[in-house]
């Protein structure tokens, strides 16, 4: 059995899922918000919830906000900020006696779809989720790319590509950068470009309801959207040249992405024909947590 944890900052989702992907047992608790101790206590009672209700002991997997930092052991770029710095990949094999693997969320997402969901079978994925932020992951030959500083697939700091007029320098982000595509492409992003080119306070999701009913200053917020999207993409496929993106979280399920976006990147990418699929995320919202569930799996087929 395969246990996933996704560490989110405000829930904590576990999943059980058996060798032939079926799901044996899921459970979600609101995650203790600003107390590392707190969550260590949360994940170790999770995991042994779920094997008590499976009835058997399970292989942890952990996705994570941010990564485990290949220089110092410790959890950095995480926008749960009470996890930045902790020994989380020291805490909790010990607290759970045995072996656990962690990976970044965008990751874990990037390897469900890559498993079992909307790009099994392809060799090259390139997963992003565009939902609050703009996270992505890279899965080769069903591997997770982690990279020599464990940010392999972190696309949404880069700025965003061949900025336009009113593009630059762009809104300032987090980060402390300015311009970056998360500024562009993230669910709150659309909903500013939105509600600054007088429209009013909706979500993604309203916005593209209201293109859809003829709302011509949400069609014109949602192209600018298309045409940006396939900017970002296009440099990724320029460096990558994945056989399949997937798309996960709520931008995701603006229905005409997919065949706007893959009409505009062909003039982003060096090549006469453009092979890579832009596809919607199969698993949804359970992705993090399954493909968290799938890292021990992932490592294993490969170590044989
Ligand atoms: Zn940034």
């Amino acid at each position: 059995m395969r246990i996933g944890i996704d560490l989110g900052g405000t829930k904590i989702e576990g999943i059980a899922i058996a060798a032939d992907g079926r799901e044996v047992v899921r459970r979600r608790i609101a995650a203790p918000r600003g107390d590392y101790r707190q969550t260590l206590d949360a994940v170790t009672g999770l995991v042994l919830d779920i094997e008590r209700e499976a009835g058997t002991q399970g292989s942890v997997g952990i996705g994570i906000p941010g990564t485990i930092s290949p220089a110092t052991g410790l959890v950095k770029n995480a926008n749960s900020t009470w996890l930045i710095g902790q020994p989380l990949g020291d805490d909790l094999p010990r607290l759970l006696a045995r072996p656990v693997r962690f990976a970044n969320d965008a990751n874990c997402f990037a390897l469900s779809e890559a498993t079992d969901g909307a790009a099994t079978g392809a060799s090259t994925v390139f997963g992003v989720i565009v939902g609050t932020g703009c996270g992505g992951g890279v899965v080769v030959g069903g591997r997770i790319l982690v990279g020599a500083n464990a940010i392999a697939g972190e696309w949404g700091h880069n700025p965003l590509p061949g900025p336009r007029d009113g593009e630059s320098p762009g809104p300032p982000c987090y980060c402390g950068r300015r311009g970056c595509i998360e500024q562009f492409l993230s669910g709150p992003a659309l909903a500013r470009d939105y509600r600054d080119a007088g429209g009013g306070d909706l979500s993604a999701a309203e916005i593209a309801a209201s293109a859809a009913a003829g709302d011509t200053l949400a069609d014109r917020a949602l192209t600018r959207y298309e045409e940006r999207l396939a900017r970002a993409l296009g440099s990724i496929i320029n460096v990558i040249d994945p056989d399949v993106i997937v798309l996960g979280g709520g931008v995701s399920n603006i229905d005409r992405l997919y065949d706007r976006v893959p009409r505009c990147w062909s003039s982003y990418v060096f090549s006469d024909r453009v092979a890579t699929r832009l596809v919607r995320a199969k698993h949804g919202d359970a992705s993090g947590v399954r493909g968290a569930a799938w890292l021990w799996e992932s490592e294993e087929r490969h170590a044989q």
